[in-house]
């Protein structure tokens, strides 16, 4: 297949190297030089303008940083939507607000394109290994036809539902996400102030109710999870400028659509607190830091 692919920074660019292994033909397009030229090193096209990646193919997938950059390569002048071919499908797998999501993909069907949100979560690592979760708001048969690209790409594809549900679930998910490892941080900090081995409580609670992924595969505690962050200074992983940015999309989400999701607020601000103090590109898990310390970071 003749596959457009717009943003080729951390995760669009060894996704679209996975694309052209699996013997798709992929143009793309990046603001940045450098990544326009690993993208041919790779076997792809390189393309001046985003526009001239999307002229000629049959699918258009885009990995760019929000919302606003998406509104902008589709409907801004010379944006995909007047340069793409009659007929082809669009991908935006940008982790982007739910409203925007909603609005470019109206604008496209008002052009006649199908167009489906599909962020992704598994990270850097997945995008290398060609293992990402995709999660997909839009039509049947727009996601039936984006099974083969999204396949190449990822392991776990799912239609969450019609146009921007995609980006709901993606919200949704991480605001747990969030919720639950500021959970497991406050019951390791109590646990050390009440004289409790953090690897007893890891092995208690681990097979107990307080079981939960942020515990079993990311404890932000040191020692009971050796592949976590936390054995190697907080080392990312998943930022926590990442965990922010999805904890603020939530938030907005929530008060546009009357949701109560007071312990989603609480999370924000803390992940704000931990980012302003200096772990905005650790790992998220490094808000122990901070639950454990307060912002005196210097003490540990
Ligand atoms: P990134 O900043 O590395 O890549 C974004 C790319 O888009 C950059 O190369 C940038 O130059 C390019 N770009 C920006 N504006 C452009 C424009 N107008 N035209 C063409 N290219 C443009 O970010 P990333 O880590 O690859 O993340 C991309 C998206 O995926 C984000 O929405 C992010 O939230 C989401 N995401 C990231 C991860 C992760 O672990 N990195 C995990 C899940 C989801």
């Amino acid at each position: 297949m003749r596959i457009g692919f717009i943003g080729l920074g951390n995760m669009g660019g060894p996704m679209a190297a996975n694309l052209i292994k699996a013997g798709h033909e992929v143009t793309g397009f990046d603001v940045v030089k450098p990544a326009l030229e690993s993208l041919a090193k790779g076997g792809g096209r390189a393309a001046a303008t985003a526009a001239a990646a999307a002229s000629e193919v049959e699918i258009v997938v885009t990995m760019l940083p929000a919302g606003p950059q998406v509104r902008e390569v589709y409907t801004g002048g010379g944006g995909l939507l007047a340069a793409a071919r009659p007929g082809a499908l669009l991908i935006d797998s940008s982790t982007i607000d739910v409203e925007t999501a909603r609005a470019v993909a109206a604008a496209a069907g008002e052009r006649g394109f199908d167009m489906l949100d599909a962020p992704v979560s598994g990270g850097v690592g997945g995008a290398a290994a060609g293992t990402l979760t995709f999660m997909v708001g839009g039509s049947e048969k727009g996601f039936a036809r984006a099974q083969p690209v999204l396949g190449a790409m990822g392991k776990t594809i799912v239609h969450a539902g019609p146009s921007g549900t995609g980006q709901a679930a993606k919200i949704c998910n991480n605001m747990i996400l969030g919720i639950s490892m500021i959970a497991v941080c406050e019951g390791f900090v109590l646990a050390e102030k009440l004289g409790l081995d953090w690897q007893k409580l890891f092995d208690i609670s681990s097979k107990s109710s307080g079981q939960c992924w942020s515990l079993t595969n990311y404890c932000p505690a040191p020692g009971p999870v050796p592949s976590a962050p936390s054995n190697r200074d907080y080392q990312a992983g998943f930022t926590t400028a990442m965990m922010l940015k999805d904890l603020k999309l939530a938030q907005q989400a929530a008060q546009a659509a009357a949701a109560t999701t007071p312990l989603g607020a609480e999370a924000a601000a803390l992940f704000q607190l931990a980012a302003s103090s200096g772990l905005a590109h650790n790992d998220f898990s490094s808000i122990f830091r901070v639950i454990r310390n307060g912002i005196n970071l210097q003490a540990q």
